[in-house]
């Protein structure tokens, strides 16, 4: 059964109020106290999609928090999600050095290997012992997807093809890009590490790659082939399930479901509209979806388009969820809400995106930094 969910320190939840929340950034929201009866809640960190930092909106790139009491999980690692972790208060305030910490993270996860998703991963490898991780009795497990295995097809308009990066590992899965993120980063480490006596980053990360349930039909046949989720991680306080979506050609590209004791939150990943996006979000109580505006796609890319304008323009209107869309998926699902999240632009103004919804009779949120949501046991029906 779904749980009914509520939004911490909010007294009366209407759809302006609830708006007004979630337009607004700054750690007033953060600050808010703890409503006792929810134990699990959704902390969106940041929301905005792609690579480029629309000229200093303060939105970020995607990253959300699920917090279970004192444990937190991160979905993605997008710009930003560190600062707004501890705006949020999510870390363990040191007061006597002003510092704050990481000590509560128990779990990180990784939809894709898009670099918006993971470009501040590397804060929590190379800072992650100095902010708190050595005070840990478990390092950190970071769940993600493996190697793709071959490149992605040429696209079918573009008319040469470059040049290519790491010819020799040209698919990394997330072991080999955390591996080579420290070898990256190995002068530094190393001399932390005879200098200072810091512990190799690997006692404090573990990574794990995602294996596809056996039989799972290749990229080559289907990106996001009709499956079942299937559980990735589970531990005292929550399960996580995957499946694979289509945000083709990147794969593998997952949605994920977090369960806990309160309630159900599913994240998109990217992905365009597909039935397994619908399947794995079914009556949970929050959706997290992304959300992009066809408007801005078409008009990112005037005429003349070149071959690669018209292989982005494609990338961007094929590979994503188009606002017109959303309302469909939430309503298909039968989710309790919506939240728009890794939005394309970030600087849309949320009236905008929510005008541009429908079809979805539950309540719409824009998936601004610093939202919370909390899934109260207490409020169940
Ligand atoms: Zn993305
Ligand atoms: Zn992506």
């Amino acid at each position: 059964m779904r749980k009914r969910w509520t939004l911490r320190g909010l007294c009366a939840s209407t759809a302006a109020s609830v708006i007004l929340m979630a337009s607004a950034v700054g750690a007033e929201q953060g600050s808010e106290t703890s409503d006792p009866t929810s134990e699990t809640e959704l902390v969106i960190l940041g929301g905005g999609a792609g690579r480029t930092s629309y000229g200093g909106d303060p939105t970020g790139g995607f990253s959300a928090a699920v917090v279970v009491g004192e444990d937190r999980y991160i979905v993605d690692f997008g710009r930003g999600w560190q600062e707004r972790y501890y705006e949020a208060g999510l870390g363990n305030e040191r007061a006597h050095t002003g510092f704050s910490g990481l000590e509560g993270l128990k779990a990180g996860f990784v939809t894709h290997l898009h670099s918006d998703h993971i470009i501040d991963l590397p804060r929590l490898l190379l800072f992650g012992s100095t902010e708190g991780l050595r005070k840990r009795t478990d390092p950190v497990v970071i769940v993600g997807p493996a190697s793709r295995g071959d490149l992605p097809p040429l696209a079918s308009n573009l008319e040469r093809e470059e040049r290519l990066v790491s010819p020799e590992n040209p698919t990394p899965g997330i072991k080999s890009t955390v591996e080579q993120i420290f070898a990256a980063y190995a002068s530094d480490l190393n001399d932390n590490i005879r200098d200072s006596g810091m512990p190799h980053p690997d006692t404090y990360i573990e990574v794990r790659e995602i294996a596809l349930p056996e039989g799972t039909p290749g990229p080559d046949v289907s990106v996001a082939p009709e499956m079942a989720p299937f559980e990735i991680y589970r531990d005292e306080n929550i399960s996580v399930s995957a499946i694979l979506v289509d945000h083709a050609p990147m794969y593998p590209s997952y949605a994920l479901r977090f369960e806990t004791p309160d309630g159900v939150i599913v994240f998109s990943g990217d992905t365009n509209m597909n039935p397994n996006l619908v399947e794995i979000a079914r009556d949970a109580d929050i959706l997290v979806l992304e959300v992009i505006s066809t408007d801005w796609a078409n008009n990112l890319f005037p005429e003349p388009r070149s071959s690669a304008d018209i292989a982005k323009l494609h990338h961007l209107l094929e590979s994503h969820t188009p606002v017109e869309e959303v309302g469909q998926v939430a309503a298909q699902a039968n989710v309790g809400r919506l939240v728009l999240s890794h939005l394309a632009p970030a600087t849309v103004p949320d009236e905008e995106w929510l005008a541009g919804v429908s079809g979805f009779e539950g309540e719409v949120l824009v998936g601004r930094p610093l939202l919370r949501l909390g899934l109260s046991e207490a409020n169940n029906p």
